[in-house]
């Protein structure tokens, strides 16, 4: 075997690079694995065109993957050569002021402890992932499918927090890769009518594809309009914000019924101002929720999930591409041309 590999660099954003570097190797309790699927992110996307307070470039890029192990270190007992994983990029470290309050997405250490080169032949996990959020890949399960737990870890707990029940009119903003998962587990918690709201036609007749009972484009009117207007006036049961955007956020809350809970999952850029009624919030008792990232159940539960097939992401993978293609990937999600590819390394360029 070769001792050296390829991998994709995040030099600064607007800017990757592709570089020969020596394959890892596992410290103790550590895994490498052969990367066979990695998934391009949101925020990959994020961080690339404008940077991103969790990505300290010049850095390795790429942080969700599943692939085969291919070397382990001293110490390690649930995986072997030959094994194939899936995983997520962080995990708590159970010691901290958060981590005590079971808050573990909130842990003071996670910042330090994201791992990222995932856009590469090989790629280290360290112990406290391998720890807590490494797991092994269900024979049936396809590397690029594998590779999506991480964000679906993210969005497990955002609809464990949002009080599903047997029922409820969900309201889901935004269809991109989050908002075809969320439809698909607000579902399977329970949800008996789910109302998607996009703007591409196209990503709106995924929703359908998914799940969804209702879609809208916001193109042909006011969302909050609409969703009152199904709802006898009332509002959604629970509405989850997953576009991104100042307006989404306030259009959340006003069309969630009295009493509603609002999950606010999309993080807009640092310093953004969201105004909206404060009498909705108040004299309607809406319990508004902030959510942020995923905990080691969650990323298990994920895992159940997609093992299940309870959630299908077959719908929002819009194809393969190899190493080399990475730069190319993310421009084509910019331009909304894919939701998500897989960046396969063993694929010739
Ligand atoms: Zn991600
Ligand atoms: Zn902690």
């Amino acid at each position: 075997m070769a001792n050296t590999m390829r991998g994709v660099y995040f030099l600064e954003p607007g800017k990757l690079e592709m570089r020969e570097v020596p394959i890892p190797q596992p410290g103790p309790g550590e895994v490498v694995i052969k990367v066979e699927s990695a998934t391009t992110c949101g925020t990959d996307l994020k961080a690339y065109r404008r940077g991103h307070k969790l990505f300290k470039p010049p850095m390795p890029f790429g942080h969700e993957y599943a692939g085969i192990v291919s070397a382990v270190g001293a110490g390690v007992t649930a995986f072997k050569e030959g094994d194939e994983v899936m995983g997520t990029n962080t995990a708590p470290c159970n010691e901290c002021f958060f981590c005590k309050r079971g808050r573990q997405q909130l842990c003071i250490h996670l910042e330090g402890r994201f791992n990222f080169g995932s856009y590469a032949e090989y790629h280290r996990i360290p112990d406290y992932i391998v720890q807590q959020n490494l797991f092994h890949k269900p024979a049936h399960l396809p590397f690029t499918e594998a590779s999506f737990i991480e964000p679906l870890g993210c969005a497990v707990l955002c609809a464990i927090n949002a009080d599903v029940h047997l029922g409820d009119t969900v309201a889901i903003i935004g269809v991109g890769a989050q908002g075809l998962m969320q439809i698909q587990l607000v579902k399977a918690l329970g949800a008996s009518r789910v109302i998607a709201i996009g703007r591409s036609p196209g990503r709106l007749e995924r929703a359908k594809q998914v799940g969804a009972d209702v879609i809208f484009s916001s193109l042909d009117g006011d969302p909050v309009a609409f969703v009152k207007e199904l709802t006898g006036g009332h509002g959604a049961d629970i509405v989850i914000e997953a576009a991104g955007s100042a307006d989404t956020w306030s259009q959340a809350i006003m069309m969630a019924r009295n009493g509603a809970t609002v999950m606010q999952f999309s993080g807009l850029p640092g310093g953004t101002q969201v105004s909206f009624d404060a009498t909705k919030l108040h004299y309607g008792e809406i319990t508004m929720k902030g959510i942020f990232h995923m905990t080691p159940r969650a990323a298990e539960m994920a895992m159940q999930m997609l093992d299940s097939g309870q959630v299908t992401v077959k719908p929002i993978l819009d194809g393969v591409i190899p190493l080399s293609q990475v730069e190319d990937g993310l421009l084509r999600m910019h331009r909304s041309e894919v939701i998500k590819l897989a960046v396969v390394p063993s694929l010739a360029d």
